[in-house]
């Protein structure tokens, strides 16, 4: 306890993710004796961020405009819309730079458990969207959870009669991985998912 304002500054801090209050204290003491600038124009960009950063209307990706800079994209391919559960699933897929389409981002996945229903997640926007917008793909890129594949499931369901091919991610072993330490699912779904080479 130094002041108010500073116990504030590192209880403030300890919202974001793996911060405790140990690296909290170490930040704003950082900030305050050395960093004074960059703090302040870390507390602007903050502020910019959380008043001005949206979904975008079209795919609910985080977006400075009501359509963010992929929607607005004229080289991307119209025809592929990948579904994503989160914002973050897009960040994942992009920097692999293994696909060029659009996406769709439902805002989480079903969890009865939780309490999340379909009327909770975006996936009344997606059927409308596949029923006025053509395409000729869908990718089901929902996590590899109970949930995630529930949630592939109930929109397959949804748009199946509107779309001409719906694919999800393949599972399996991942790069550098080693069959022994495979846990037997993922086996039984690589060996399921095996492909020519
Ligand atoms: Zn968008």
């Amino acid at each position: 306890m130094l002041t108010p304002k500073f116990d504030q500054l590192v209880k403030d801090l300890q919202i974001l993710p793996s911060v405790g209050q140990k690296s909290a204290q170490r930040m704003a003491l950082q900030l305050l004796s050395k960093k004074r600038n960059e703090g302040i124009r870390l507390a602007q960009t903050l502020d910019i961020a959380m008043r001005e950063i949206q979904e975008c209307r079209q795919c609910h990706a985080f977006s400075d405009d009501e359509i963010c800079p992929i929607c607005q994209d004229l080289r991307r391919d119209d025809k592929l819309l990948c579904v994503v559960e989160t914002a973050s699933d897009i960040m994942a897929i992009e920097s692999s730079g293994a696909y060029r389409g659009r996406y769709f981002v439902l805002g989480g996945h079903l969890s009865p458990i939780d309490g999340i229903g379909a009327e909770d997640l975006h996936i009344d926007e997606l059927v409308m969207w596949v029923k006025s917008h053509p395409i000729d793909e869908l990718i089901l890129a929902t996590g590899a959870t109970s949930e995630g594949q529930t949630t592939a499931f109930f929109i397959h369901q949804a748009v199946n009669a509107y779309v001409p091919k719906i694919t999800k991610l393949a599972q399996g072993i991942p790069i550098g991985g080693e069959l022994g330490y495979l846990d037997s699912l993922t086996l039984h779904q690589a060996l399921n998912n095996r492909s020519f080479i």
